[in-house]
C-alpha cells in the first residue's frame, strides 16, 4: 500500500531551487533513508512533508489524499530533529505528555501510552529528570519517545543521531532498527552517515542538487549505481574513476591495457574508440592473481586500520585507492603487483556520466 506519494514537487527560494520536481512513493512500513551531499536539499524534502515549508508546486499525497493544504498538526507526521528540541523546564514525563496534553487525549491514556514508551526506550528511571539530568543517548531517546508517542501516520527523522558520540551512534542505529521492526512506523530518516544509511534503509533515496538521483535497496545501489555521481557518493573510501579508451576488446587506461571479457564486448560494441569512465571499487582490488588481470601501480600513501589496509596508489598520473588484507606486506614507495576482479569493473559514459550496463 502506498503511504506517501510526491508528485512533481519543486521549492524556490527566491531564485534558487532547493527541490526539483521530485518524485517518488513511499510504500506503508518502509524505513527510507535519504543521503546526498551538504546542501542537496534533504531537510527541505522533509520539511515539505511535515508542512512546515509550502512546495512551490507539486503535490505531496498521504493515504490517497493530497496534503497540501493541511497544517502540521492536521498531517499527524512526527518529527525528530538533530538537536533533540526537547523543552528545557519540563522533566521527561511531561516533554512525552505534551504533544498527547495538547491532542486532549485522555489522562489515563496519556499514563499508559508513556509507561509503553518508558519500557519500549529503557527509560523508565529517567522520567522525573529535566533535560539538563541526562546524557547526550538519554536525550536522544527521549526525543525518539516524543516522536512515536502519538501513533503518528509518518515519522520524519533529520540527522537524529549526528549529536552523538560514535559509540553511541552505533548502539543507537541498532535500537532504531529494533523499534522500526515492532512499530512498524513508515519513517524518512536523513542522515550524512554511510553506516547509517546502508544498514537501516529498506530503501535509500540518494540525491543531489535538489533532484533524486537513484531510489533503491542498499545492495542495488551500491552494486549497480546508476551514475558516476551515485557511483562516487556511495561507498566509503569512495569507487576510484579511471578515464579509458575501448579499442579492439581492450580498454587502455594510462599505460595499462585491460582485456575485457564476451559479456562486457558485446555490451560495449558501441563504445568501441571512445573514451568511457571506468569505475572501480577500493575492495576489488587484490594480490591474489587468479582474481582477473594484474598490473603494477606504486603504493604512496599506506593506512593501516587494524582490519584492513587502505594504499593509495598511482597508475600512471591517475591516482586510486584500493582496500586491501592486513596481511598485505605493502610498502609506501614500492611498486606492487596488483589484481583486478574484471567482472567487477563499472561502465559510465564519459558525456553523461550514466550508467552503461
Ligand atoms: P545539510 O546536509 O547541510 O543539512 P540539506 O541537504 O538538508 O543540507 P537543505 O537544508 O534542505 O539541505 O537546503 C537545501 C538548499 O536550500 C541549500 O542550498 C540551502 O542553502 C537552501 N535553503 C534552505 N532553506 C532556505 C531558506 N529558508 N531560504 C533560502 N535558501 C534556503
Amino acid at each position: 500500500m502506498v503511504k506517501l506519494k510526491l508528485e512533481h514537487l519543486h521549492k524556490a527560494y527566491h531564485q534558487f531551487d532547493a527541490i526539483k520536481d521530485v518524485n517518488f512513493e513511499i510504500q506503508d512500513q518502509e524505513f527510507i533513508v535519504i543521503v546526498g551531499p551538504s546542501g542537496c536539499g534533504k531537510s527541505t524534502l522533509l520539511r515539505l512533508i511535515a508542512g512546515l515549508e509550502e512546495p512551490s508546486h507539486g503535490q505531496i499525497i498521504m493515504d490517497g489524499q493530497c496534503i497540501n493544504h493541511l497544517s502540521p498538526k492536521e498531517r499527524n507526521v512526527s518529527f525528530v530533529f538533530q538537536n533533540f528540541a526537547l523543552y528545557p523546564h519540563m522533566n521527561v514525563y511531561h516533554n512525552l505528555a505534551f504533544g498527547l496534553k495538547s491532542r486532549k487525549t485522555p489522562k489515563e491514556e496519556i499514563e499508559s501510552r508513556i509507561q509503553n514508551i518508558a519500557k519500549l526506550l529503557h527509560i523508565e528511571d529517567l522520567l522525573k529528570r529535566k533535560p539538563n539530568e541526562l546524557s547526550g543517548g538519554q536525550l536522544q531517546r527521549i526525543a525518539i519517545g516524543r516522536a512515536i508517542i502519538r501513533d503518528a501516520n509518518l515519522l520524519l527523522m533529520d540527522e537524529p543521531l549526528s549529536n552523538l558520540d560514535a559509540q553511541l551512534r552505533i548502539k543507537m542505529r541498532k535500537e532504531l532498527i529494533q523499534l522500526h521492526q515492532h512499530l512498524k512506523t513508515t519513517t524518512l530518516y536523513v542522515t550524512h552517515d554511510q553506516a547509517e544509511a546502508m544498514t537501516m534503509a529498506t530503501r535509500l533515496v540518494v540525491m543531489n542538487q535538489g533532484t533524486i538521483q537513484q531510489i533503491g535497496t542498499p545492495q542495488e545501489i551500491y552494486n549497480r549505481p546508476k551514475n558516476v555521481f551515485v557511483a562516487g557518493f556511495i561507498g566509503s573510501p569512495s569507487m576510484n574513476f579511471f578515464n579509458g579508451i575501448i579499442n579492439n576488446g581492450k580498454i587502455q587506461i594510462d599505460s595499462l591495457s585491460i582485456p575485457l571479457l564476451e559479456s562486457q564486448l558485446t555490451l560495449l560494441e558501441d563504445y568501441n574508440q571512445q573514451e568511457i569512465i571506468i569505475g572501480i571499487r577500493p575492495e576489488d582490488f587484490s594480490f591474489n592473481p587468479k582474481r582477473g588481470i594484474s598490473f603494477q601501480a606504486k603504493a604512496e600513501i599506506v593506512e593501516s586500520l587494524g582490519a584492513e589496509v587502505l594504499v593509495h596508489f598511482k597508475l600512471g598520473e591517475q591516482p586510486f585507492t584500493a582496500r586491501l588484507k592486513p596481511t598485505a606486506n605493502v610498502q609506501a614507495g614500492q611498486p606492487h603487483t596488483l589484481s583486478i576482479d574484471l567482472e567487477k569493473i563499472h561502465f559510465f559514459e564519459s558525456q553523461t556520466k550514466n550508467r552503461i550496463f
